[in-house]
């Protein structure tokens, strides 16, 4: 399989129709990360089949957990989840935040290059970022650990939203230190294609919030 039928068929599996243009803007991203990653390190994930499933399909692996349609990625680094996310999920708007200027500058000029008119990127951190409208989905990938992201990023949540945070293995002991006011509304294993490794994505609410 080339690359392209690689990434429709891991996609397909995960329930993620991709027709060829999404596709190709995917690889896309990869192309230009390639390029960026020459100049500063963005990614340590530098061969194409690991980017494909560690970045790309990984990303996509959450797609049916994103109820609503303003959902903001906390840390988004090089743009993961986020950009995989808002090229399938047309329909929804995504607000990409870092702390980190120059990963943040790439994320700007990879969703020009592809075309993302459903994409705003903010250059600030996450505790001190106050949006005019908060988010129906809070996410985050690989940004330390649960207890932190609720606390930085908690007041980004709607009323009755969520917080999800994408992890490896299941977080045991995270978990038993949640904030006062936030409660685990449900862990959900994940599988993605092409990866031996364990995936869990973390759904947190508020503590009154029925599940
Ligand atoms: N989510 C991306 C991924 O999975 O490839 C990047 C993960 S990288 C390990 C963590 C990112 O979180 C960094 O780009 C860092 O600048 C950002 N970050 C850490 N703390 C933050 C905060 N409080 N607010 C916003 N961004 C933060």
């Amino acid at each position: 399989m080339n690359e392209l039928e690689t990434l429709r068929s891991g996609a397909a599996a995960l329930g993620v129709e991709l027709d060829e243009t999404a596709a190709h803007k995917l690889l896309r991203l990869l192309d230009e990360l390639d390029v960026w990653n020459q100049r500063m390190n963005l990614t340590a994930i530098r061969e194409r089949p690991q980017q494909i499933t560690k970045h790309l399909l990984d990303s996509l692996s959450v797609h049916s957990y994103l109820q609503g349609t303003r959902i903001v990625d906390v840390g988004t680094g090089a743009g993961f989840p986020g950009l995989p996310l808002a090229v399938a999920l047309p329909d929804k708007h995504f607000t990409l935040i870092d702390s980190t200027a120059k990963k943040l500058k790439f994320v700007e000029h990879a969703a020009g290059l592809l075309e993302l008119r459903n994409v705003q990127t903010v250059h600030t951190r996450a505790e001190s970022y106050r949006p005019k409208h908060r988010f129906d989905r809070v996410i985050s990938r690989a940004v330390g650990p649960i207890e932190n992201f609720i606390k930085w990023s908690g007041h980004l949540c709607v009323g009755g939203g969520r917080l999800l945070a994408m992890k490896g293995r299941y977080p045991a002991s995270e978990l038993e230190k949640l904030p006062s006011g936030w409660k685990l509304a449900a862990v959900h294993r994940l599988v993605v294609p092409g990866l031996d490794e364990e995936r869990h994505l973390v759904e947190i609410c508020r503590s009154h919030d029925k599940l």
